[in-house]
């Protein structure tokens, strides 16, 4: 391979840009460059940039060799790992990661408030622009729940020994999740089905444990029946056993 084949990666820099994170084209290993390795070229430490000038890079990881060329960088992101700005739905402050946004020069960055939910753009002049907001507090609680109800529940690791058979049955029916209700009830869904199929009725966490107790043949039954299918996770009704 002539050098005039080797392959060229272009990266924005800024003027004061000390080192660089480059991908090696060979191998995709991530190293960072000091400029300070080429003191022929960056005789102030930096990188230069400049139509003539590439860079030979031997690639710390596979030893490979390619062309780094610089090109000036077109945003302005101020320097440090993060940039405060103000929340444009509820002006709160954010402190929003610029890092990777600063690396690869891009014009904005996408965040969001933990304090309201909203959904904004960061631009490198502090500049926000909201993208979406909850409409209101009620709402925003209600829309949680909702999304939390088609969360799955993870038993903590203390479960099998608080609730046995649940967590037993919970083994068995390994298509359905526990889903938790508003109100704190407990039922077994496959709310992934189209209408859900539910594996339980919907008890609090003690009537449940009592339910699987009761119940715990038809679960082991229907286990053994469908265990190829459940094992492949396909979707296996359940007939409803309960009132
Ligand atoms: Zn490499
Ligand atoms: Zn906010």
């Amino acid at each position: 391979m002539s050098e005039s084949d080797l392959p060229e990666i272009s990266k924005p820099v800024r003027r004061d840009t000390t080192s660089v994170l480059l991908v090696c084209p060979h191998c995709l290993e991530t190293d960072r460059h000091q400029a300070s390795a080429w003191q022929q070229i960056n005789l102030e430490g930096v990188f230069v940039v400049a139509p003539t000038v590439t860079y030979g890079v031997v690639c710390q990881s596979c030893q490979g060799a390619f062309y780094f060329r610089p090109k000036a960088a077109e945003q302005a992101w101020p320097s440090g790992p993060t940039m405060d700005v103000e929340c444009p739905n509820c002006a709160r402050t954010v402190a929003t990661q610029i890092s990777v946004v600063r690396d690869d020069d891009l014009p904005l960055r996408p965040e969001d408030c933990e304090a309201c939910n909203s959904q904004f753009e960061v631009y490198p002049d502090g500049k926000t622009e909201l993208v979406s907001a909850p409409s209101s507090g009620p709402l925003t609680e209600r829309g949680l729940k909702a999304i939390k109800f088609f969360e799955s529940v993870t038993f903590d690791p203390n479960g099998a020994r608080d609730w046995p058979f649940t967590t037993e049955v919970e083994q068995l029916v390994t298509v359905a999740w526990l889903h938790e209700f508003e109100d704190g009830t407990l039922q077994f869904m496959d709310a992934d089905q189209e209408p859900p199929q539910v594996y339980s009725p919907r008890l609090t966490p003690d009537a449940l444990e009592q339910f699987c107790e009761a119940n715990i043949e038809a679960y082991r039954g229907f286990h053994d029946i469908h265990e190829a299918a459940l094992d492949r996770r396909e979707s296996v009704p359940m007939v409803t056993f309960w009132e």
